[in-house]
């Protein structure tokens, strides 16, 4: 038999751990994040009780979603940034979405010497993702976390993604703000940046504009910023282009400054309470997608009839979409032999 100390090893009551994040305690805010990624069912339903009781305290954050490809200097940039931010008396959180990590174990983000300075920062708080499954459990703890952060008191909180593709438009669907950093000449192909993503962007940041390469980012930016005139014409929001050296501290101030023109635009045109009211929707009905494929992925003979079919479809004697068709026929007549067993 499992013993009982081990069955609830180190989890808090949901009392303990309300009373810890309200009060800010970083130790209690890193154990409930903790909760919120765990998979098992029983902590699922703890973590979900713990949120809905820490919804009033949320929300009055304003969330920043970083992107860019390995090596364009993202850890750099949000070291430097995110030190202006405390200097200015504000308290940042910093979350990562890695969809990689289920591959790497976490290994791209979960290096806690990227981020050496602000790891140390009293106000800041750092947490690398510690994913092992699909995009959208990743996506969906992500939010949860930064709940949290928002109860315990954090008024900005950054939500980082290493540029794999997928990733960015969960986040973008997370956040107020969309920032992408780019690399000055290096072509858009290089960078895997698609169209999409360039689209989403509010601001784009050109990296590394320092020593030789300031001519090479200024030029970028001007190329840029006219691709994006026309990518977003008539929006409320017109995206903008800049500048930046993290190793210089350049360019830094006015990133943050062009943020807070689109906080203060948005929060004027009542905008940006809609699409935080946009993405709740969004998030609910992605949320009951991912059960409802978790649920259908569990059973057993639907595995066996999906493999069957599977085969079909290769070979060419079925269509896909009937073979779709088949294997919700399936799931149904599972459901209904379940309900009355
Ligand atoms: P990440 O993989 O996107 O997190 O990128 P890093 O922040 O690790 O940066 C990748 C490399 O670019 C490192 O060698 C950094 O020192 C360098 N780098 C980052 N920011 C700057 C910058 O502002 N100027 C210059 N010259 N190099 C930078």
């Amino acid at each position: 038999m499992i013993k009982p100390f081990l069955l609830n090893s180190g989890r808090l009551s949901i009392q303990e751990y309300k009373d810890g994040i309200l009060k800010s305690n970083r130790f209690t805010l890193a154990k409930a994040i903790t909760l919120v990624e765990s998979t098992r069912a029983e902590d699922q339903k703890i973590a979900n009780e713990l949120i809905d009781q820490i919804l009033p305290y949320t929300g009055n954050s304003l969330r920043v979603g970083i992107t860019g490809v390995p090596g364009v200097g993202k850890s750099t940039f949000i070291e430097t940034f995110g030190t202006h931010i405390t200097n200015e008396g504000k308290r940042l959180a910093i979350l990562t979405v890695d969809p990689s990590s289920q591959l790497t174990k976490g290994s791209i983000l979960g290096d806690k010497t990227r981020m050496d300075s602000l790891s140390k920062n009293q106000n800041a708080f750092i947490r690398p993702s510690a994913s092992r499954d699909s995009l959208g459990g990743v996506a969906s703890r992500t939010r949860e976390s930064m709940l949290l952060c928002e109860a315990a008191g954090y008024d900005v909180i950054i939500v980082e993604t290493v540029g794999v593709g997928q990733s960015e438009v969960a986040v973008k669907n997370m956040v107020d703000f969309f920032l992408l950093l780019m690399l000055a000449g290096a072509g858009d192909e290089l960078q895997g940046i698609k169209k999409g993503i360039m689209e989403m962007a509010d601001a784009v940041v050109i990296t590394k504009a320092d020593g030789d390469n300031v001519a090479k980012a200024t030029q970028a930016r001007a190329d840029y910023q006219h691709a994006l005139n026309f990518l977003r014409s008539g929006s409320l929001w017109k995206p903008k282009v800049l500048t930046c050296s993290a190793l210089e501290q350049k360019g830094i101030s006015d990133i943050w400054k062009v943020i807070g023109d689109f906080e203060n635009k948005m929060k004027s045109s009542g905008y940006f309470d809609t699409w935080r009211k946009q993405q709740q929707l969004s998030w609910f009905r992605e949320s009951f997608a991912h059960i409802l494929q978790m649920e259908i992925s569990k059973t057993a003979t639907l595995s066996e009839n999906r493999a069957a079919l599977e085969t079909q479809v290769v070979s060419g004697s079925i269509s896909p979409m009937h073979a779709a068709e088949k294997l919700m026929d399936a799931y149904r007549q599972f459901v209904r032999f379940d309900s009355h067993s």
